[in-house]
């Protein structure tokens, strides 16, 4: 844990914290909706003991006359419970509601709701004096403004004379889409109550969808992540179609267009579908790389809805809404089906979001079971669809947030490996940087060396001797100081080459260059090879009488070298004969460093010719000889 770096450690921290804020939604919002649950359950005693009858007729080819209906009284089926449901059917029916006069209320008045919104054509007729006349001529297909109650659903209030002990409503009924009439009778103050209740909780689940949708769509817009646009896209549609479905839409946004509320519901239906197909692929990551053959099933899917969409346009309702249908229930098992699978191959993501869907599907199972009469009429079976679609969003929106956390957290230890790894990098490139600067350093100064130096003996060879004497005479010359010149030469050297073989001539060039050396060791004399077997010692500061002792102790320590170790059995015996020359320190001297070599050199040939091994000095000779070129007038040797 240690080596984890703090930021990692924090938004590990920060996990849990995000956790319980969810979680803490998440049960604020399931606790405020059973609140309201235990104090919005309806007490509908009113239903029981006002209505005296519910029957119905069904009119399969729709042409009966109210007078003929009511000639077949008897033919009516008394019907099982409150709310009669004939599905999806081409008939016409007629429900025939026998209501008594409220009890123990003051007022004289009933309304009747029919709870389901969406029917086509709803004819209502009343007994007045012994005869029915159309009352209401109500459905989808007339101006929601026609209306006797501006509501949702169909609320049809009935006035009781002084006389009526009880009265008689006819309802006639046609639908292209799912017949029902759940009924529920109110007084005007129950049904007030209940409207005002009905209007809050539709209220709180579409303030819970539009909190959600808000806030989504900020982090939307914050991050830039699709699949946040996507969800945004989902709640808008699912919004809107559950807005419709409810028959809000018709009441407030369309009320005189029928046309467009025919269709809207299917139409939302399917772009709630294709965003919701869209949001789980991106949810799930289904992409071409990952599971290219279930990317191209969404992508069939996504067009389906579309083209379904299209298609309510221009195809007969009833057909629509069944095609509808069937794509929901197969689109929801397809969703869950992908979502288990994911799940199962060890996604974390699809956890959550089965757990949202598994919240809505109980919702869906629950409202199912209490219109077929499996469960009972209460707040949370009723409104189940829209609570299970509230935690439903929430569960998604808190899944989005931990899939988002999971993305950050991965990216923190990316980056931090990536910068661990650039650190390691970056380090081994120093050293080699390093090494190669050393070595880089190394061969300048064998570059140097081997400009410098003569590779045989390793003293300086000729070019840095040159280029030291023109220095060294101008300081001499600047500070009046003297400057000597040795110039060497072994004597009979090539004797040595032809008897003994160039590697022993070698060696002794070798012997004698450290001999110039430790001759000179401790001064400032810079001794340097000459070419082949001559070298020159220059010594700054040595008078020519100081030279001239530097030279008989090289020419004496080269007489006592050994070589005969290395030579065999005949004896080797090397000498050297040395020319010496000197700048006196004479500031309005002419000398120049050929003169100076030049004279060494005279010097030199001087001592070879008085019989090598010994040193002379070159004088300068006031009669002057002219012995050589280049040279003074006068000049001449001693030894
Ligand atoms: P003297 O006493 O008059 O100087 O006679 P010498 O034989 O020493 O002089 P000479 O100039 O006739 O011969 C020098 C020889 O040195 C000729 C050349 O082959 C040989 N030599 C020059 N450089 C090298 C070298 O680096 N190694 C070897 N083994 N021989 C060399
Ligand atoms: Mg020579
Ligand atoms: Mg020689």
């Amino acid at each position: 844990m240690s080596d984890i770096p703090n930021s990692l450690t924090a938004s590990r921290h920060s996990e849990p914290q995000d956790r319980l804020r969810w979680l803490g939604l998440f049960v604020l919002t399931t606790g405020l909706l059973l609140v309201l649950l235990v104090v919005l359950t309806p007490s509908s005693n009113i239903t029981r003991s006002s209505l005296a009858g519910l029957s119905y007729l069904e009119d399969p080819a729709g042409t009966l006359t109210v007078s003929e209906v009511v000639a077949s009284k008897d033919k009516f089926t008394i019907a099982e419970s409150d709310t009669l449901n004939f599905g999806l059917t081409a008939s016409t029916h007629w429900v025939w509601i026998k209501l008594n006069r409220p009890f123990g209320s003051a007022s004289s008045q009933l309304y009747v709701e029919l709870g389901y919104p969406h029917l086509d054509v709803l004819q209502t007729y009343y007994n007045v004096n012994g005869r029915f006349e159309m009352q209401h001529n109500l459905g989808d297909l007339v101006s929601f403004n026609n209306r006797p109650v501006k509501d949702r659903t169909w609320v049809l209030p009935v006035e009781f004379t002084m006389q009526d002990a009880s009265v008689d409503v006819l309802v006639r009924t046609r639908s292209k889409g799912s017949v029902q009439l759940p009924l529920i009778i109110h007084t005007e103050e129950s049904y007030r109550l209940a409207d005002r209740n009905e209007q809050l909780v539709l209220g709180l689940y579409y303030g819970i969808l539009f909190g959600l949708l808000a806030y989504n769509i900020l982090l939307a817009v914050g991050t830039r992540e699709n699949l946040y646009f996507e969800y945004c896209a989902y709640v808008v549609f699912q919004g809107v179609f559950q807005f419709s479905q409810n028959g809000l839409a018709f009441e407030y946004f369309w009320p005189e267009a029928t046309g467009w509320h025919q269709v809207s519901i299917p139409i939302f239906a399917c772009f709630s579908l294709l965003f919701c197909t869209r949001f789980t692929r991106v949810f799930l990551n289904v992409d071409r790389q990952h599971y290219s053959k279930l990317y191209v099933l969404f992508r069939v899917v996504e067009c389906a809805f579309i083209l379904l969409a299209l298609a309510s346009f221009y195809f007969d309702k009833s057909l629509v809404i069944m095609c509808v249908s069937i794509a929901v229930t197969l689109a929801g098992m397809f969703m869950l089906g992908v979502a288990s699978y994911i799940y199962l191959r060890g996604d974390p993501n699809a956890r959550l979001y089965l757990l949202a869907w598994g919240v809505l599907l109980f919702g869906i199972i629950v409202y199912a079971a209490k219109t077929l009469g499996f469960l009972p009429e209460l707040f949370i079976t009723e409104y189940s669809v829209q609570i299970g679609s509230v935690i439903e969003m929430v569960l998604l929106s808190y899944a989005l947030a931990d899939r988002f956390n999971r993305l950050k957290n991965e990216n923190i230890k990316v980056q931090e490996e990536a910068s661990a790894t650039l650190e390691i990098n970056v380090a081994q490139r120093t050293r080699e940087l390093a090494d190669t600067l050393v070595k880089l350093e190394n061969a300048n100064s064998q570059l140097e060396a081997s400009v410098l130096r003569d590779p045989l003996t390793n003293i300086y060879n000729r070019r840095h001797f040159n280029f030291v004497l023109d220095e060294t005479l101008a300081e001499a010359k600047a500070s009046q100081t003297p400057l000597s010149l040795l110039m060497i030469d072994i004597d009979h050297f090539k004797n040595i080459n032809d008897t003994r073989g160039h590697l022993m001539g070698d060696d002794v060039i070798i012997s004698v260059a450290k001999t110039l050396e430790a001759c000179c060791a401790g001064s400032a004399s810079i001794p340097a090879r000459f070419g082949g077997e001559e070298f020159v010692i220059l010594l700054p500061d040595f008078s020519q009488q100081e030279a001239y002792e530097v030279a008989e102790k090289i020419r004496l320590s080269v007489q006592g070298l050994d070589f005969n170790e290395n030579a065999g059995s005949q004896s080797l015996n090397v000498t050297v004969s040395i020319g010496v020359s000197s700048f006196v320190g004479d500031n309005n001297s002419h000398d120049t460093a050929l003169k100076l070599i030049d004279r060494a050199d005279q010097a030199l040939y001087s001592a070879k010719a008085s019989g090598r091994n010994q040193c002379q000095q070159y004088q300068s000779n006031d009669a002057g000889s002219g012995s050589e070129p280049g040279s003074e007038p006068g000049d001449t040797w001693a030894a």
